[in-house]
């Protein structure tokens, strides 16, 4: 593609979206970008700044005439981009630009790149600002615009690091608009908190002292999984749940010696498989087998119609080697505590329907040489709540018996969503306004870079806002066209009506 130059208004946001997409961007790896901004804003006139982790800012005073009563209003995006792709793509993320193409989808219009991200995510935002920069400067805007600070961080999608790291003196105004989320109906006005830990149990591994043991593994896929956040209230399966209630079952039951278990890989995802390898002898064969055949029918029905393709299978190890277990108190200890951890939502926003308060996610579970690795992802939209769940999680691993050494390896904080704020009553009023619909309000079970803004700057009030992306993180990510100049409308008003 040429430009985007019919894409509608405003004609900046197509010139400067597409420009974006020839420049390399993957997160970590934001130099040029942020180098273009700089460039763009400095042509114009414009102050800019940079922090020590390397945000940039780009400072716009109003153009009002008169200096009495002026009000700061932050927009914000983040640089980089996830940079993903189709294997059988040739693309070098490092300096090829995105290859633009448009679909039509049940007669929308959508811009999206050939097998790769487009960077819709948060490219529209990055696009929005330096549009309206652009207008601003070409006075071509009929109203006064307050004093704004272009907020442009760095590393969002790793690890949201430019954020929580940023030099608290980069910015200041008493609104923050963020530019990063992506459905054109809605405004997000919170976000939940989180905390991920690691623990480590220590176990000396024993050898099988019995002969003849038939080793058995049982699997468990097919599941959706999702994201630990945003997909833990859509009553899938995790994987490390549904075996280690069957194990559980199975120890109870059964004279079974358990050789290992394994789960999950990420810690913000629900995890979709996991095994467990355990041996018995050749008399109980038979018995186990109907045993379990009649828990996996159980198991099976509780997540027909969310989770229908699971699988859990039973295979019998012809040539399994390795001859180790875990002595039987250890392994009584650790099913227990497994099939005691709790997973999935704790709690629910006591107004907001349908909202996510506080949950749990059962991640990782690793047998290394002597020591049993697990993973667990907590979130709650209010700090005290995050507490609570943790030192019951403390409480649980000390009643297990064990000697559990616990590093906390990820956490962040929540934006608690203040649904009376000024800035929600001047959007509600904005939205209805110009689209004759009533804007919706929501918070998210997932964690957004405002969370670290709204700890920084308490006073500061926020909201989040883009238009409709679907797919995102993925080569099927694509931007609705209409949707763009619908967000557009939008700013312009708030802009408007907060200055
Ligand atoms: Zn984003």
């Amino acid at each position: 593609m040429e430009n985007l130059k019919d894409f509608g208004e405003p004609s900046e946001f197509w010139e400067f979206f597409y420009e974006i997409t020839k420049i390399p961007r993957c997160s970590t790896h934001e130099d040029k970008i942020r180098e273009y901004i700089k460039r763009e804003a400095e042509k114009l006139g414009y102050q800019t700044e940079i922090d020590a982790i390397k945000n940039l800012v780009v400072r716009i005073p109003s153009n009002r005439d008169s200096g009495s009563n002026k009000i700061g209003v932050v927009l914000q995006s983040h640089m980089d981009m996830v940079c993903e792709k189709n294997e059988n793509i040739h693309h070098d993320f490092s300096k090829d630009p995105l290859k633009l193409k448009t679909i039509e989808i049940d007669g929308e219009e959508w811009l999206t790149a050939k097998g790769t991200t487009l960077g819709a995510d948060n490219g529209v935002g990055i696009a929005y600002q330096l549009a309206i920069m652009k207008k601003i400067h070409d006075r071509s805007l009929n109203f006064d615009t307050p004093d704004l600070d272009l907020l442009f961080t760095v590393d969002e999608e790793r690890g949201l690091s430019g954020a929580s790291q940023m030099d608290k003196n980069l910015i200041s105004g008493k609104y923050l608009l963020n530019l990063d989320s992506e459905e054109d109906d809605r405004i997000t006005i919170g976000c939940a908190g989180g905390r991920v830990f690691k623990a480590e149990v220590n176990y000396e591994k024993e050898l099988i002292n019995t002969p003849n043991l038939k080793a058995i593994k049982i699997s468990i896929s097919g599941l959706l999984g999702g994201h630990s956040g945003t997909d833990i209230n859509k009553k899938r399966g995790n994987a490390l749940k549904i075996l280690t209630e069957i194990i559980w079952k199975l120890n109870s039951n059964f004279n079974i010696l358990v050789n290992s278990l394994e789960g999950g890989n990420l810690t913000n995802a629900i995890p979709r498989e996991a095994h467990a390898i355990f041996f018995i002898e050749q008399s109980q064969k038979n018995e186990v087998e109907a045993f379990l055949k009649e828990i996996i029918a159980n198991i099976k029905n509780l997540y027909e119609g969310t989770d229908s393709n699971l699988v859990i299978s039973i295979e019998l190890l012809k040539n399994f080697n390795d001859k180790t277990i875990f002595s039987k108190d250890f392994q009584n200890k650790l099913v227990d505590l497994f099939y005691l951890i709790p997973n999935g939502p704790i709690s629910l926003h006591p107004t907001s329907e349908g909202l996510v308060h506080t949950s749990l996610n059962f991640a990782v579970v690793h047998t290394k040489e002597n020591i049993i690795e697990f993973k667990v992802s907590t979130r709650s939209l209010e700090k005290y709540d995050k507490d609570t769940l943790f030192e019951r999680l403390k409480t649980l691993l000390r009643m297990s018996g064990f000697d559990i050494n616990t590093e906390i390896i990820t956490i962040y904080p929540s934006w608690p969503p203040d649904f009376d704020s000024k800035l929600v009553e001047i959007s509600k009023h904005v939205y209805k306004n110009i689209f004759g619909k009533e804007v919706i309000i929501q918070a998210i079970h997932a964690g957004l870079e405002c969370a670290f803004f709204s700890n920084y700057y308490p006073d500061m009030e926020m909201i989040s806002l883009g238009p409709d992306v679907l797919g995102g993180h993925s080569p099927d990510e694509r931007l609705n066209i209409r949707s763009v100049s619908k967000i557009w409308k939008f700013l312009l008003a708030l802009l408007k009506n907060l200055a």
